[in-house]
């Protein structure tokens, strides 16, 4: 009898692949087990085994395997099962779920470059032969390659050292650098030195009658320190002072205070000693119990709650439940809202329980929270985690809780799998045959209809925790103020004395302007031409400083050109404005204030988005300018007014969910605004006051949003009243990408008539040198979802088999919402 197993190869193969094992390799082998494997004339790779079985391949003669690499296995069958629904569901390769779910050091290959890790002293005794050898090529030469170890071992099987090395933490897989765990330092102040004996202190006082607000702020100083006999944040300052931190700053510039600062660990449980949940208000408790109750008899529930309804503390309860009967709970959230602030809150609650998973980590922080996880350990019971984290190994998982699940960064866009972590996620939910929570202020219309259809359960929370008031939300007619020149730059008369009066009172603002950059276009006033991407079809946009034009689609920049690369004129003038341009005029409308930008290009690395928030939050900053960033589910208590710049631009937005998005966003930013006793206040520029969105926006009213955009998907035929699959051609040549678009749609014409759109260049039809061309097929209800995307395999293959289209990449996008 012969013995083979499938496997599951980290590359784009269409089937899995037969190997040859012996009889014992086959008593021992489990699926989910790896192994590695010789593939095609010189690569091997880390397989991963699907199936054991006696049955040799047709077509080909199998390969023997090099090694078995595992004990045990290290991917459940509950996950390989989870796999194959997300590559049939989203149309790709098991082979690239794989690349997706396993972090890197998990999947060895011929390619994978290695290098030593310093931050481990290994000694020599430690190491077995094999071992010994790789270790000292490593001191000679910093990184290799694994085709590289397998020459100078001269031998083809060397994952299984390699592993042996990783496991032993003597190296590492390369991969991108993150900045590494940075402390936490909270800033505090002190009297100056000069200050400390009585008679200098009474001479200062006296010197500082004249400057009233300062010598508060001294005083404040004494009765804090007075008080708690413990050293005074400056952030604790500025509150009790009622000040600004500018003031502070004059104060520590002038040397009458002195600043110096202490590390604070952010994670503060110890051992058992956990604080104890909130006791919830009754709209809470209300809330709890109808999602219980909603659980006997629906698998997922909704929970639609305004923004600062205290929707955590209510996930809190359900996790504590899970605990009780020592489940696993998965908690989902969109990258950016993965803070330190909610990873504390979590922690303080359910201490090392709570693991984190995060795109910025590391793959060894990764194998880490794989391994707990799998081995259901005590340290993973609840897992804190972006996207990624629903393709974690889970053994007993009996909650899943999607938070702001209207986010559109649940879907990848790229590279395969194209998946929507909310939708994935609900189907493992159902593998382990356990409930789903989605909870948002701003239900996608997706979610939301699926409730009122009764597939989901609903329950509705309208009450802001401690009857806190919802925003007092004004709409400010930039066009008139432009007619009456109330404007300064950007800035509406309206928005400047609101932002006067929450400086005065020693409040903080944010700005929201939904573009990076200074600003979009750079346009010659005499001829017209506006300087473009060499290899995108798109503008630049002016980078002001940096002085720079960049293509935010490829990451192409040079220097601003002095004059008119078309007509030599010197007179170039900017359209449209951005971040950059926001922050430099609120810096110059208040010069005694602390201005911040909080947008991709401040808010790279690992902490990139900790630092400015912990800056906001220990008010070192008093006006925040950012994009949508700054939407995402942050407290900050100090926060009064928020400034909406320019609502236009989201509404004009070429995309049928342009409305809907605009709704979220605008809504989530009012959110920030005052979420403790006083009333928050936002005001919302806009050319166009009566757009129907901003009157939702300003009423509060998601309802009457929902109807109409569902009336408006029903007539254009859009989710989620039609479910839609994108596809996507690029190739450099244009006319190739021209004729190929052609040939498909008409293709898929022929089976689904009206239900094709396109082919259709889209906005920017040139991206990195591709030319792009998308066809979008609409799938009605009653037509089946498997049926249809079969008929679309079949054309793409025949597609695929005419020798001028090979060269054609196809990109299939499920759902591509
Ligand atoms: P949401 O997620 O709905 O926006 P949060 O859960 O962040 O709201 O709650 C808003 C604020 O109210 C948080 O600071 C939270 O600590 C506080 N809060 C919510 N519920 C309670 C409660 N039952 N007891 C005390 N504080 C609460
Ligand atoms: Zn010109
Ligand atoms: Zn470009």
């Amino acid at each position: 009898m012969n013995y083979f197993i499938n496997v599951i190869l980290p590359i784009p193969l269409e089937k899995s692949f037969t190997y040859a094992i012996t009889k014992a390799e086959a008593n021992f082998l489990k699926p989910g087990i790896r192994v590695s494997v010789p593939f095609g004339k010189t690569k091997i790779y880390t397989a991963l085994v699907i199936d054991i079985h006696n049955n040799a391949p047709l077509t080909y003669e199998a390969k023997d395997i090099h090694q078995i690499l595992d004990e045990v296995p290290i991917v459940t069958q509950k996950q390989l099962e989870h796999w194959k629904w997300i590559a049939s569901y989203y149309m790709c390769t098991l082979g690239d779920v794989m690349r997706a779910a396993l972090p890197s050091a998990f999947i060895l290959e011929s390619e994978t470059i290695i290098s030593k890790n310093d931050a481990t002293i290994i000694s020599d005794a430690d190491l077995r032969d094999d071992e010994f050898v790789i270790y000292e090529a490593l001191h000679h030469q910093s990184s290799l390659k694994v085709q590289d170890l397998m020459s100078i071992l001269d031998k083809k099987n060397v994952l299984p050292v390699i592993k042996r090395l990783l496991d032993k933490n003597a190296i590492s897989v390369q991969e991108e650098i993150y900045e590494k765990y940075k402390p936490k330092l909270v800033r505090y102040v002190k009297l100056g030195t000069s200050y400390t004996s009585e008679d200098a202190l009474q001479v200062l006082l006296s010197d500082l009658s004249r400057a009233p607000k300062q010598r508060d702020v001294v005083m404040t100083l004494f009765s804090i320190s007075a008080q708690t006999k413990k050293p005074v944040k400056v952030s604790d300052l500025t509150s009790e002072s009622g000040t600004s931190s500018a003031i502070v700053k004059a104060l520590i510039n002038k040397g009458i205070l002195e600043e110096y600062h202490i590390q604070t660990d952010r994670v503060t449980y110890e051992g058992d000693d956990n604080e104890d949940s909130k006791r919830l208000n009754e709209y809470q408790e209300k809330a709890l119990n109808k999602i219980n109750e909603s659980f006997d008899n629906q698998n997922i529930t909704l929970l639609h709650g305004v923004t600062s309804s205290g929707k955590t503390e209510i996930y809190v309860k359900l996790i504590e439940d899970q605990l009780k009967v020592k489940k696993q709970v998965l908690y989902l959230l969109p990258e950016i809202a993965l803070t330190t602030q909610l990873v504390e809150r979590l922690q303080n609650y359910f201490g090392e329980k709570v693991a984190v998973f995060h795109s910025k980590y590391s793959s060894h922080e990764r194998v880490e929270v794989w391994n707990n996880v799998l081995s259901n350990s005590s340290t993973a019971q609840v897992v804190l985690g972006a996207r990624s984290s629903v393709l974690l190994p889970f053994q007993n998982l009996g909650l899943i809780i999607v938070d702001e699940e209207h986010e559109s960064s649940y879907k990848q866009f790229d590279p395969a799998p194209r998946y929507h972590a909310r939708d994935t996620a609900i189907v493992l939910a159902s593998i382990f045959q356990c409930k789903t929570v989605l909870g948002s202020a701003t239900p996608s219309l997706e979610s939301y209809y699926n409730a009122k259809q009764s597939k989901y359960g609903l329950v509705e929370l309208n009450h802001r925790y401690n009857n806190v008031l919802m925003p007092d939300i004004e709409l400010v007619d930039i066009k008139d103020k432009h007619k009456r020149k109330r404007m300064r730059g950007h800035f509406s008369d309206r928005l400047i004395e609101e932002m006067t009066e929450t400086l005065k009172n020693g409040h903080q603002i944010i700005l929201f302007q939904n573009r990076r950059g200074f600003s979009p276009i750079v346009e010659c006033h005499t001829c017209g031409h506006s300087p473009q991407c060499p290899n995108c079809d798109v503008s630049l946009t002016f980078h002001q400083y940096k002085n720079q034009l960049r293509c935010h689609y490829c990451g192409y920049n040079t220097v601003m050109p002095k004059t008119c690369d078309a007509c030599g004129s010197v007179e170039l003038d900017s359209k449209g404005f951005g971040t950059e341009q926001v922050e430099q005029e609120a810096k110059l409308l208040f010069p005694e204030h602390n201005v911040a930008r909080m947008d991709l290009d401040t808010t790279r690395g690992k902490y990139g988005y900790e630092k400015i928030i912990t800056a906001l939050e220990q008010g070192e900053i008093d006006i925040l300018v950012g994009t949508q960033m700054l939407t995402k589910g942050l407290d900050f208590r100090n926060v009064k007014l928020v400034g909406i710049m320019n609502a236009d631009n989201m509404l004009n937005f070429p995309d049928f969910r342009a409305h809907e998005r605009s709704y979220q966003l605008m809504a989530q930013v009012s959110g920030r605004a005052g979420r403790t006793e006083e009333r928050g206040k936002v005001l919302i520029q806009t050319y166009n006051p009566y757009h129907k969105i901003l009157q939702q926006v300003s009423t509060n009213n998601y309802v009457q949003m929902f109807e109409e955009q569902l009336d408006e998907r029903h007539i254009y035929k859009y989710p989620p009243i039609y479910r839609m699959i994108k596809i996507t051609l690029k190739h450099k040549d244009y006319n190739r990408v021209n004729i190929g678009a052609d040939w498909y749609s008409k293709s898929l014409r022929t089976v689904f008539s009206q239900y094709v759109l396109g082919p259709e260049f889209p906005p920017v039809a040139r991206i990195r040198n591709q030319y792009l061309k998308h066809i979008l097929v609409k799938i009605p209800q009653k037509q089946s979802l498997a049926k249809t995307k079969e008929a679309i395999i079949k054309i793409n293959n025949s597609f695929l088999s005419v020798k001028d289209f090979r060269a054609i990449r196809v990109i299939l996008n499920v759902d591509n919402y």
